[in-house]
Parts: C-alpha cells; structure tokens; sequence
C-alpha cells in the first residue's frame, strides 16, 4: 500500500460477523448507506430471527407455498441447482441439521445418532418445489427449512460491489465476515492485500496475503466456528451424506471468483470434493480460483491467474497440485 494513499474505514457488527468497509475518501453517509443496504438485504435471507421471507418459506413447510420477492426467489433456485449437482455437498435444505448441531452457539454437543438420520430424511433439496410462474416455494415435507447461510453473505457482497460503482467509487474494500469483495486497488500496487488466516492460531495470524484487484476473495474454514468433544472438532460445514461435519484433509478453500455468489458456492462444494477433484472441476473454469489449505500445512492453488500470494508463516508450505 503506498504511504501517501489515506483510506478510511468504517466497521459495524451484522449477520452475527463484524463488517468492515475500505474507502479511499472520507465519506460517512456512502458508509451509512451500504451498511442499511446490507442489512435489508440481511432481512430477506435470515433464518436466525422469527421473520423473513425464507423463514416464511420455512414456516410453511409441509403446509402452503409461500411467494417470493424476485431476489429470494432467485437465490434459492440457484441454491436448488447446486445442490442437485452430482455428489453436491452443498444443500440449501441443511437447516435442520444446522439448527440442531447448534455449532458455534452455546450447548453445542453432538446429537445422538438416531436424531441425526430422522433430520437427513428432510434434508432432501428435490423436496424444494419451485414455481416459476407465481414465484413461489413449497418445501413438500414439515420440517423442512432452508438455510441460505453459506452463500447471503456472497449475495449480500455483490449487490454491495453493484451499489458502490453505482456510486462511481473506483476502489473500495468490504469484508462481511469472511467475504470480502473489492473494487479496483491500492494504488502505486497490484491490488488489494487480503490476508489467508492461519487456521487455528491467533485472530491476526496469517498464512500469507493474496494480492487481487476486482475480485472476490472468499475464505470457509473449520477453524471459523466449531467446538471439540472427546478431543474431536466438529466444524460448521456438515456433510448433508451424513449429517456429520465434512471431514477430509482440508483446513480452508479461498475462492477468488468475480462474483462472491460464486465464491461462496465453491468454497462449500469445493470442501466437499477435496484438492485434486476440486481442481479438476475447476479446470473449465478460468475466472474461479480455489487456494486450498490442508491438515498437512500445505497450501494449494488450483491454478493462478488472478491473484498473486506471499506466504507468511513458515509452518506452511507452497505446493504444487498433486496429480489426479
Ligand atoms: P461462514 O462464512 O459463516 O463461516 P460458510 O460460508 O462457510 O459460513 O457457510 C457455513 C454455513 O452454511 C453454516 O453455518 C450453515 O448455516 C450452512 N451450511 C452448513 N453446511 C452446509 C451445506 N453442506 N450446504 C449448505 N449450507 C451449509
Ligand atoms: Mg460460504
């Protein structure tokens, strides 16, 4: 960052995650105004407070379809599709699973078995009935909830990056709680410094820094929200096979993506798949990158044409993608 460069930033507490905005000018009201819009966008998707439109949908489970705003139809039928991709590991039905894993919040403690396979069974995304034509959604079975968790805050951080070059503000930086999307860079640099948390360290301790300019750089790890229970650590990422947190030789997926909707999806199906399925699938997507952080301290690209790394910690190591 060049010395001569002020930024400003403006912070605030929403969705349960502090968010953070980078402007290069002083400007409080475009700072007011982008936390309001994030937080009516917040007001849609939520599933932690008694009203919005996808707790609606949840409320009438098994009972009515229920019809939706344009954006929140939207999303969901894109959560849908997602989902149905062959062996997804993202589900957007994975609400009761979350609600009774509790991981994160206070009590968390693993669920008898018995009550982990009667929530799979509503846990099915074919049980999602979408209605083009009235806009409307009917999750067929009671019970049924739909949890946009892993991907609003991505949503959310899109329609903040349209909002700002509405605004014509060339270079910006937001960080909702993990998602961070930039607009242009650091001038007299490459771009935006991002740093890559060392999983299960420090607050500030990084594994290196990533260097981007317009993209979206989105991080999931198991470090972000679990608890330990007879010395095993149950994670926030459930596997909707099982009903058990994911558990593979990952520690955390960074996408950089343009769109952090993408971000937020890939990180999520991309847990699931692991490091060389991961890239493969990635292999016909140029402008989606993964950075893969595994147990054995290595960190992984899936290719590297939109960012640049510096690695920080040498408790961790650059390797390359191992063959298929
Ligand atoms: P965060 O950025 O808050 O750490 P992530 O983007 O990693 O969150 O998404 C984790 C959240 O996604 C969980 O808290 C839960 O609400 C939801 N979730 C957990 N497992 C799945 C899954 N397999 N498919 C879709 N959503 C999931
Ligand atoms: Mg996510």
């Amino acid at each position: 960052m060049s010395v001569e460069q002020r930024v400003y930033h403006y912070s605030a507490v929403m969705m349960g995650s502090p968010i953070l905005l980078t402007l290069f000018e002083n400007n409080e009201s475009l700072a007011r105004d982008v936390f309001r819009l994030i937080k009516q966008q917040e007001n849609l998707f939520t599933v932690n407070r008694a009203h919005s439109e996808v707790m609606s949908v949840n409320q009438a489970a098994g009972v009515h379809p229920v019809v939706l705003s344009a954006p929140v139809f939207s999303l969901i039928c894109q959560a849908k599709a997602v989902s149905l991709l062959a062996n997804s590991c993202f589900n957007l039905t994975i609400g009761p699973l979350v609600k009774r894993w509790k991981i994160g919040f206070q009590g968390d403690r693993v669920p008898p078995a018995d009550e982990i396979a009667t929530l799979l069974a509503i846990t099915d995304p074919r049980q999602v009935v979408v209605d083009v034509d009235t806009q409307s959604v009917f999750l067929t079975q009671p019970g049924m909830e739909i949890d946009l968790g892993a991907i609003a805050k991505g949503y959310i951080a899109d329609r903040v990056r349209d909002y700002l070059r509405q605004q014509q503000v060339e270079n910006a930086l937001i960080n909702l709680g993990g998602n961070v999307h930039t607009l242009g860079g650091v001038q007299a640099s490459n771009g935006w410094a991002i740093g890559l948390k060392k999983p299960f360290a420090a607050a500030d301790a990084l594994v290196g820094v990533i260097e981007v300019r317009d993209k979206s750089v989105v991080t999931s790890g198991i470090y972000e929200r679990y608890f330990m229970q007879q010395g095993r650590c149950y994670h926030h990422i459930l596997d909707p096979k099982t009903g058990y947190p994911l558990d593979n030789e990952l520690l955390s997926v960074t996408i950089i993506s343009d769109r952090s909707l993408d971000g937020d999806i890939y990180t999520t199906l991309l847990y699931g798949m692991g490091v060389v399925q991961g890239s493969a699938y990635l292999a016909d997507k140029p402008d989606i990158e993964a950075i893969f952080v595994t147990r054995d301290r290595e960190v992984i690209f899936s290719s590297q044409r939109q960012f640049a790394f510096q690695l920080l910690d040498t408790d961790y190591r650059l390797s390359p993608l191992p063959q298929a």
